[in-house]
């Protein structure tokens, strides 16, 4: 690593900027360039949804560093410019505003965009989607005590707006179209318990039920269901998944198939380029398979990674994915991947519960609902002793951290 050397950061989101803090901890000491689209310094979105909404919190409260340690580490920030071009051949991108700044090495943290719902209306104002602090900020605007909010999407972010929004006082509804809320979560027990949390919270939770189109003008009034119900909104809040910003690195050329496709060690289809984060379908070593994944952990630890190994380590990303959502007093974990399990294993006591997920008669997941000491053994179970007999996984008598070994 030559001091004359430059990393770019396409993208100061989460993962943009915890890899400029790894690539300077790492100790690169060459030019560091970090470009991002929004007019922000990197911030977490996790409390986006929780304390923004909820608690009146601001961007200062998910700011992942200050302007201050910028300066400080010399780490140029180019905000509110997008790179509008990557050439891996010249290796260069390219701003909106037609700066062109060269790289030895680079790294894409482009991260993903909300999914439009792409239906009548869903332009109209008081329609809000939730990526971004701007978002949350609007949103919030919109909170007010006992405005009718409907929330489109039972998924994670959907069901935290929606306590968020019953916390301050709104009349909420969630709407799902598939017949059981969090479709990414398969487990048995799971969905119930938290439609049960969201209902006894005042939550109107509405599952199989298909939004056709949202009326109203200038702003939102009524949202229309295909069975022919008209429901009455103040504001709509549309939660139904993220799509990956792969076109740049596409447009470039890098390989993608749902996502910037990364090996191990975050390394992209281009020499000297690497992606990080919610853009990457990236090589699970652990786990043996490709992932795209959404989620805290894999911003701030790949992005970590990828920085590293741009700086020289041969460490590759080896981590059992991980997520967590907090709604009302309910805190869900989710690590593995479960999706493929064909058996499950619940464990319970007073606080919650814990279900493990198996395939093949291994451990590949696990659930918890209020149990967050249990997961953090779940996990390591998961990565190292996947072959722990599903009897004692039941037996609430003996401590997970007893059965790592
Ligand atoms: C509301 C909300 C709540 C969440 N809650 C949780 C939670 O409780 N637990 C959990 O595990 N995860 C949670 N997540 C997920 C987690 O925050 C994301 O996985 C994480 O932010 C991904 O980080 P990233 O850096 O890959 O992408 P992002 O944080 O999306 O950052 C990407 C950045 O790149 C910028 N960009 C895109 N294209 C360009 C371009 N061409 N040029 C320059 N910049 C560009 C974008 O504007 C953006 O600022 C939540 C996400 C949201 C939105």
């Amino acid at each position: 690593m030559a001091a004359d050397e430059t990393f770019v950061v396409v993208g100061a989101g989460h993962a943009g900027g915890r890899a400029v803090e790894a690539m300077r901890g790492a100790g690169f000491d060459g030019r560091i360039v970090l470009a991002g689209a929004e007019s922000h310094l990197p911030y977490e979105r996790p409390p986006l949804s929780k304390e923004v909404l909820a608690k009146d919190k601001d961007l200062a409260y998910c700011l992942t560093n200050s302007e201050d340690w910028y300066a400080d580490n010399r780490i140029e920030v180019m905000l509110g410019d997008p790179v509008r071009a990557l050439d891996p051949g010249r290796r260069r991108v390219v701003l909106d505003s037609g700066r062109e700044v060269a790289y030895s090495r680079l790294l894409l943290a482009t991260g993903a965009r909300v999914r439009r719902l792409g239906l009548p209306g869903d332009d109209l104002a008081g329609v809000h989607y939730l990526r971004a602090i701007d978002d949350a900020l609007a949103l919030r605007a919109d909170l007010r005590e006992g405005a009718r909010i409907v929330v489109v999407g039972g998924g994670f972010i959907g069901l935290e707006v929606a306590a968020s929004a019953r916390l301050r006082g709104c009349r909420v509804t969630v709407l799902e179209s598939m017949p059981a809320l969090l479709g990414r979560v398969a487990a048995p027990g799971i969905a119930e318990h938290v439609e049960g949390v969201h209902r006894r919270n005042g939550v109107d939770v509405r599952t199989g039920v298909t939004v056709t189109a949202l009326e109203g003008g200038p702003r939102v009034e009524r949202v229309v269901l295909a069975n022919g119900e008209v429901l009455a909104a103040d504001a709509v809040v549309v939660g139904i998944g993220v799509v990956p910003n792969v076109e740049l690195a596409a447009a470039a050329g890098i390989e993608t198939d749902n996502g910037v496709l990364v090996d191990e060690f975050c390394r992209a289809s281009a020499p000297d380029v690497y992606a990080a984060g919610d853009v990457t379908n990236h090589y699970n070593p652990l786990l043996g398979k490709r992932m795209r994944l959404e989620s805290w952990q894999n911003a701030q630890n790949q992005a970590i990674a990828a920085a590293k190994v741009m700086c020289g380590a041969e460490a590759p990303f080896a981590e059992v994915p991980w997520l967590w959502s907090d709604q009302f007093d309910l805190n869900l974990q989710i690590a593995g991947a479960g999706m493929e399990a064909d058996e499950t294993v619940s464990r319970e006591n007073a606080d919650g519960f814990i279900v493990f997920q198996r395939a093949g008669g291994r451990l590949i997941g696990a659930i918890a609902v209020n149990r967050p000491r249990d997961m953090r053994a779940a996990r390591t179970l998961i990565a190292k002793r996947p072959d722990v007999p599903a009897a004692d996984l039941a037996d609430p008598s003996i401590p997970l951290r007893k059965l790592i070994g």
